[in-house]
Parts: C-alpha cells; structure tokens; sequence
C-alpha cells in the first residue's frame, strides 16, 4: 500500500527535512521541527505523488487515499482533543500548499476550515469569545469563497465596508461580534448568489474542497507561466499540509508574525521581523494593519515590539530561533503565532538575502563554528558579487524615473548629459562626472565610454557593443531604452514627455536598467570585512589563477585591486583608437607600401611602449599576456562623410583615394577575414613594432621594478606555419633589441586557440608554442559556424524556444565549444606536458563556465577586472564542488 499522507506533530513525525521532494518544503520542515520539540500544531501532509497521481489519472484520487486522510485527521482529533464538525468543540485546520520550492501561484493558504453555522457557536462558547469564533467565521468564507470557490474579493470587502459604515467605525478592531455575525450572513448571502450553490456547511466537503483547489492550482496558468520561466518541472507536483488551527486573533495576548533570523538586507546578527497583535496568518503581509518590529532593536520611537508587548512568547521565539540556526545552519525565515502568549511554529525555511547579507551571514557563521570555510563559501553565489563592487542607489533617496532599458551593466552612476565620445572625454578631463547617452555605440566611442561614469544607449540589448564594453570596463550601463528619444543635433533627450539638455544631470541603474532625472543618492562599495575574508578563504581554495582582461592603467589598477594574479589578455587595438594614435593608424593603413607602413608604425612605437611600460609597472612582474593586432584593418577608418573629410585633410590625401582604400579593405565576413596573425603576415612590420614596443618597455622597466615577464600572444592561428612565421619575426625583433639594449628579459610567445582546424592539430602548434589561450568568443563563433554581430535575429528565439540552454557566449557550451577546449588541452599537453593553458573572453568571468575549466585543469580563466572576484570565488567553488565529487566516488 503506498504511503499518502504523512503525520507531524504531537509526537508522530513519519517525515523529514530529507523528504523535500516528496513532502514539499513546508510539510518536510514542519515534520522536521516537530521531531526537535518545537511546538508544532499537530497536522499531516498528503504527497507530490498524490498529486502527480491525480494528474496522470483524469483527476482521480488514488482509491485508498481517503482511508489515510480519515485516520489522519482522527489522529489530530485525539491530539488536540477536539473534533471535526462537532458542535461543542470543533477542531478547526488550515489547509496549505507546498511545493519542493515555493512558489509563487499556488492556491494561497485556507484557515478555520471546519467552521460553520453550528461550530461556530461551539467555538463562541468554548472560548467565552463571541468576536473571535465570528471574526473567524468571516475569515474562513472569505478565504474559502474566494481561494476555492473563486469569488471575486471585492465582493466581500464592499460588505464590509457597509457593516463598518452601518456600525460607524473605521476599525476593523472596532466591530462587535453582532457586526461581524452581519458580515457572515452577508457572505452567505453573496457565495450563493455568486455561485448558484449555498456555502458549504460540512466540514468534510470544505477539507476535500480545499485539497482539490490546491492540486487544481498546480496546474493554473499563474504556476505553469511561474514553473516554465523557472525551469521546476510539471512532474514534481505540489503537497497538501492539514494542520490544527492555533488562534493569533484572540485578544492582545495573541499574535501572529514572521522574522528571520539574522537581518536578510544586512545581514546583521539580530532577530528581524515584523508581528501583529489579535491577528491572523497573512494579516502581517496583507497591509491591512501596520505590522510592528518583533524585536527592540528595530523599534522606532513609539513602536512597541513584540519583546516588549508579549515578553514571555519573544522570549520563548528567541530560542526557538538558536535552536533553528544550530539545526539548520543557515538563516531561517520562520512564520509563527502566539496563541494566549503560547507560542506555536508554523513554517521555517532558509531565507531569502540580499547579497551583502549573504556573505556577512556566511562568514559570521563560519567564525561562528556553525559551518565550515569551505561551506561559507559555497553559500554565496558568485554572480551578487557584481552588485557588490559597484555603487548602488540609496534605496532611501527620493527618485523620479524618467525611463526604463534593459541592466546591461551593474552600477549606478549620475552625471551630465553628454552625447558624444570626445565631449566625454573633454569634460572628464576638466573633472566632471558625465553620462554618455548615445541611440548606439562603436569602437570608436571606447575613449567616451572610458571617460564616463556611465552608458546610456537607446537601442541594441544585452550583447549589444556598449553593454559588451561597459561590462568589460566595469561602467554602469543602460541599454536599450527604447522609450527615450535622442536627437543628436538638438542635443535632447526625451521620454514620456520629459525633456532634457545637454548638462542636465542623469542617474542610471545598471543593475535594474532603470533612468532617473536628476541626481540620487549612491552608496559606495566596500571591500573590506566580510567581502575580504571571504575572498581570502577563496584564494585559498582553488587552483585555478585569476586574471585579468586590461589594457589601459586604470583597468590594470582596477584588476589588481580586485585581486587579478596578471593580465590574461591586453588587446592592444584598443590603444590604438585614442584620438592622439588613430592618425598613425590611418596613415598606416592608406600606405601604399612598406616604407610607408614603417613611417607611420615608427610613430605609433612610442605610444605602444609608452602603454606597456605603465602596464608592466603595475603588474609589478605579474604575468602579462599581450595579444598582437587582431581586428582587421577597416575598423580603424573613419565612417561617415564628415569624418572621411577630416581624415582626408589630416593625411593630405584626397578623398577619393581613402574612399577607394576603405573599399579595398572592405570584406562581407570581416570576422573570417583578413585579421589575426594574417595580418602580421601581410604585414610583418606591424608585429615587429609591436615586439619592439613590449621588449623595449620591460627592459626598461625592469631595470628600476620587478622584471616584468611577456607573454607574447598570436592571434587567429589555424596552422602551425603562420606560428612559426610570426614567431620568428618576433625572436628577430628580441634578438635586436636585447643587442641594442646590452641585455636580455625573459619572455614566452604562445598562440589563441580559437579555431576548429587549431584545435585539431593543437599537438603540432604546441610544438612551437609556450602556452595556449583559449579564445572562447571567437572559438564560439566558429564551432558553431555563425557570427555573435548576426546572430542576434535567431540566438534569443533559440535560447527561449530551449533549442540552446543558454546564450552560448555568455555561459560555454560545454557540448560542443567545451569538446573543442578539451581536446585541444589534451592535444597541447600531450606535447608538451607543462603547457599553460588559459581562457580568455566573456566566459572567463562566468560561474559555470569556470566550473569547466576547473573540469578540464586549465591554469587560468582571465576575464574583465570587475568579474575578477567572481572569477575568484566561483574558481574556489569549482574546486570544492569537484574535491567532494572525488570523495563520493
Ligand atoms: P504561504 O505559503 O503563502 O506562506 P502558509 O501556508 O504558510 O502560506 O500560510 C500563511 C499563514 O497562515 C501562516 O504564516 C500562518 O500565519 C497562517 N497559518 C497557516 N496554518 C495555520 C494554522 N494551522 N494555525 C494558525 N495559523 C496558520
Ligand atoms: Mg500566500
Ligand atoms: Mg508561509
């Protein structure tokens, strides 16, 4: 015979915290604070498995159900010595869903179920209050008639509103049993009107009325709708918990409340929570009556707290929360009632947090002795740390939203308008804090983007190039705001009939996409306390090193503030976008030969060094990896016609010319064309003076500070001769300018990984090369033959439509991309077994996709310096997630 309901309390517990999934999380906790001594009211719990059976079987009840739930409930009858449906002393229950995960748009919770006409005299008399057993009464209609026989609530609180007017009170307090004893008769009066049925009057049709409601809500639109964007599948199905009412509304020695354990918004050891005198179940969160703080510590000047108003039943709560914390070893969010200042528990679960509160509550608990580092850190997730390191709005200040895109970057930022890159980076200079609102953005912007506080576009979404970017530098940014209108020559902007200038001032919220007029309040991040310890716990976890995508000083600063264990990946066309360079650049470009290119490289040489100098400094010999040029030249010339005029008159050339040079550089799939180590073999002499730069700057460098160690990188390689090429070019250029310099440094030259064919003959590049870095974005791009610029008109369709799991740039596709990174590595190091592999790009920063290169033992991710903490954290939980998957082995 299969086991349908389940028992807890007064002293039968056949359930358990452990029986999550088939008891539900309220039925297995309560079973599971029943069996410690809480003081639990004694009830049962039907399964999953009834319910998922009532599903598969044209909603039918499995036949012995009943039979079980007959005995349970006889059993509550015994422990509580009262029964169902009797006249002089009812027991009255609560009927409750409860999923293994809860879940908003399940049926809500039905109390006093077993009251009618005749009990509830029975509960009048048997309490000696008359206000009370009619006060419940209504309760019971209302929640029945609206949770299961589906009336419209407003149709109960107009008759209430009439008995109040009637009775000329504003109260509800206020009433007197004859006022709500009209209120019930109202109610009956109306259900039958409404439902063509009189309210029901057997307490056995109410119980199976109830269940049948809670099953039938598993499957109502609001919880498929909540199931299907939460991935919780249909099969898991709900729980019913039956459970003896105990009475928080029966004078000022009851109560009713819900606290957690520790503050959930800081984190604060203190007992947080809220409580209602003479109330009952979702009175607290209703917003009827104005809750009250549970505990004087949260008490404002005039609020009496529950320690103080019912010192005996705090006093007993206060205990009963060390003994969950001890038990349950995390933050409990707990729902209780006092019942004539006896206290009853009626549900406790880990509560929800705040990220902050999560890691000052794990690691107070892990100085605590309550767990251990290695769970502390398991029980932050690596992805709040974002909202961390950024400052973030003052939830108190006073704001006016002006529009709303899409959190494309976390952070929040104020400062005046500004609509373009230069004017950006002009008033930056002059000390100002400016947002950089633009409809898109485009390489050329990277000097703006950089010198603002923040990022604003109104088109393009969470892959566009300014949200790309922004996340990369670490700037807040909105993007996407559609409802915002710029108009470039005006110099406005505008939404919902909101008109701003140039200058006026603008906040934005990275983190919820939001856009305020207007200045707001900021609170700034701290990296100290919990924040460090927990990092320090972290760094001595795991294995894999962290570093850092940068190329500018500040970004390099930025990493090592954070922590970063080197540069990962400098993309050093980035430094060649600078108003002051780009000339250079172009000139290089519109060359018609090689002494040309040499003339115009010579005078980018100095900026180049200049760059690496200040990064090596920095780094204080960290490692260093720096990716030769890899863009393919077109990106570097000017765009529109204006430009193309500017241009034209700065190089002393013709229009006409740069207009013919640009078409020839012009390819229909730049992205599979003429870049990467192509270029540097079309051209030696751009990686030549790109050599020169680096081995110039870390002699000198290391002639005063640590000596800086190169890790030379060739980008694109797909055979082992474009290495070998590119590679000697650049042993030329060392062997130069270590004679010139009379000395030598140590330096390493090693390749991306970023194409299928390197992948497959990785054994042979690895012969002639030092290290490998797996360029997981373009290697994403040619695995799965399609280009990230595109493939915003499918990818999101697929990824909604579960074709892929996930956005296959922003977490690794394991399946696949990840096939190409193992093998690779296997390849590589079956060459050369020290080989130092790493991963570079977007996914170096992603929790997931550092569990598979803590899978695949790579050396090191490398992501952008704000995710280098996440990075960190995530690295130390892959470690402890794989070291305990070893041991279970
Ligand atoms: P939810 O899942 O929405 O929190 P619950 O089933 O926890 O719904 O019920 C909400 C509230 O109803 C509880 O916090 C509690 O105050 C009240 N409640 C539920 N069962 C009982 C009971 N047996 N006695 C008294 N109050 C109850
Ligand atoms: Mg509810
Ligand atoms: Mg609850």
């Amino acid at each position: 015979m299969t086991k349908w309901v389940y028992n807890f309390g007064a002293g039968v517990n056949d359930g358990h915290a452990g029986l999550r999934n088939l008891l539900g999380g309220k039925g297995a906790n309560l079973a599971e604070m029943a069996s410690i001594d809480l003081p639990v009211p004694p009830g049962f719990t039907i399964t999953t498995e009834v319910c998922t059976s009532y599903y598969d079987n044209d909603k039918k009840y499995p036949a012995d159900l009943r039979g079980q739930v007959d005995a349970a409930l006889a059993r509550i009858e015994t422990a509580v010595g009262r029964k169902f449906g009797d006249k002089d002393k009812p027991l009255l229950v609560s009927v409750r869903s409860g999923a293994r995960v809860s879940m908003p748009g399940m049926m809500d919770t039905v109390l006093n179920l077993g009251l009618n006409d005749s009990t509830v005299q029975g509960l009048a008399a048997g309490s000696g209050d008359a206000r009370f057993a009619w006060d419940s009464y209504r309760r019971f209609i209302q929640m029945y008639g609206s949770v299961v026989l589906g009336v419209d609530h407003h149709r109960f609180e107009e008759i209430i509103e009439s008995v109040k007017l009637d009775a000329d009170v504003i109260e509800d307090t206020a009433l007197t049993p004859e006022d709500w004893q009209r209120v019930v008769e109202g109610y009956k009066q109306m259900v039958a009107e409404e439902t063509g049925k009189p309210f029901p009057q057997d307490p056995v049709d109410q119980l199976w009325g109830a269940i049948g409601a809670v099953f039938g809500s598993w499957m109502n639109p609001r919880a498929n709708t909540y199931r299907r964007l939460h991935d919780i599948p249909a099969s898991w199905g709900t729980a019913v918990n039956v459970q003896a009412m105990v009475f928080g509304n029966m004078g000022d020695d009851c109560a009713t409340g819900v606290c957690f354990t520790r503050d959930p918004s800081t984190g604060l050891n203190e007992f947080y929570g809220e409580y209602l005198v003479n109330a009952q179940g979702e009175d607290v969160v209703a917003g009827i009556r104005t809750p009250r703080p549970l505990s004087k510590a949260y008490a404002k000047p005039g609020e009496v707290s529950m320690e103080e108003a019912l010192p005996q039943a705090y006093a007993e709560l206060n205990k009963v929360r060390d003994v969950l914390e001890k038990h349950y070893k995390d933050m409990q969010d707990i729902e209780f009632t006092v019942q004539q200042n006896k206290l009853y528990m009626l549900q406790t679960r880990a509560g929800k947090r705040s990220a902050a509160a999560s890691l000052r509550i794990a690691v107070e608990m892990a100085n605590e002795g309550l767990i251990d580092r290695d769970t502390a850190i398991m029980r932050v997730n690596p992805a709040s740390l974002d909202q961390l390191l950024h400052p973030t709005l003052d939830p108190k200040a006073e704001k006016k939203r002006f529009a709303k895109g899409l959190p494309a970057s976390p952070g929040a930022a104020s400062g005046a308008v500004v609509f373009s890159a230069d004017e950006a980076e002009l008033r930056a200079h002059k000390g100002e804090s400016v947002i950089l609102v633009r409809i898109e953005t485009s390489p050329e912007d990277i000097h703006g983007m950089h010198a603002a506080r923040g990022i604003l576009t109104t088109r393009g979404g969470m892959t566009s190039h300014a949200a790309v970017v922004a996340r990369g530098m670490g700037r807040p940014c909105v993007a996407g705001a559609g409802g915002i209108n710029v108009d470039y020559g005006a110099q406005t902007l505008s939404a919902d009939g909101v008109l701003l200038r140039a200058g006026d001032i603008l906040t934005i919220d990275g983190a919820t996409g939001e856009v305020f007029a207007g200045a707001v309040k900021m609170i700034e991040p701290k990296l100290s306390g919990e924040f460090g310890t927990l990092m320090g716990w972290a760094d001595a976890a795991r294995r894999l090193k962290v570093r850092a995508n940068a190329e500018t000083p500040l970004d390099a600063e930025t990493a090592r503030k954070f922590g970063a264990e080197g540069i990962g990946l400098c993309r050093t066309e980035h430094m060649f976008f600078d108003p002051q360079r780009i000339g250079a650049m172009r000139q290089m470009i519109m060359a018609k030969d090689e002494a040309g290119r040499r003339a115009a490289l010579a005078k980018l040489l100095p900026f180049q060094r200049d760059d690496f100098r200040a990064l090596f400094k920095i780094m204080e010999g960290l490692p260093v990896t720096i990716r030769l040029l890899d863009p393919p030249l077109h990106e570097f010339l000017p765009h529109g016609e204006a430009e193309l005029a500017e241009v034209a008159h700065a190089l002393g050339m013709n229009e006409a010319a740069i207009k013919a040079r640009a078409e020839e550089l012009s390819e229909t799939n730049p992205m599979l064309g003429h870049r990467g180590c192509r270029l540097g073999i079309s051209y030696p002499e751009i990686y030549e003076m790109q050599a020169r730069a680096i081995f110039e700057a870390a002699i000198e460098v290391g002639k005063t500070a640590a000596a800086p160690v190169p890790e030379i990188m060739i980008p694109l390689v797909g055979t082992k001769r474009e290495l070998d090429i590119t590679r000697a070019q650049i042993e030329a250029v060392a062997k130069d300018v270590f004679a010139e310099a009379g000395t030598s440094i140590e330096y390493s030259i090693g390749t991306m990984i970023e194409l299928p064919r390197a992948v497959l003959i990785a054994d042979l590049i690895a012969e002639n090369a030092d290290f490998f870095s797996f360029g997981t974005n373009d290697l994403t791009q040619t695995v799965f033959g399609l280009s990230r610029d595109d493939a915003g008109k499918f990818l999101p369709h697929y990824v909604e439509q579960g074709i892929l799991t996930k956005d296959p740039f922003v977490s690794i596709d394991v399946d696949g991309v990840g096939a190409m990174v193992r093998i690779g590595a296997e390849k590589g190091r079956a060459t050369k077994p020290g080989l130092k592999l790493g991963i570079c790009g977007e996914h170096g920063g992603d929790p997931a996709s550092i569990a598979f290169c803590e899978a695949v033992k790579l050396d090191y991710v490398s992501c952008s310096p704000y995710r280098v903490p996440v990075a960190r954290l995530a690295a130390a939980q892959a470690a402890i997630e794989g070291a305990q998957a070893n041991s279970t082995d």
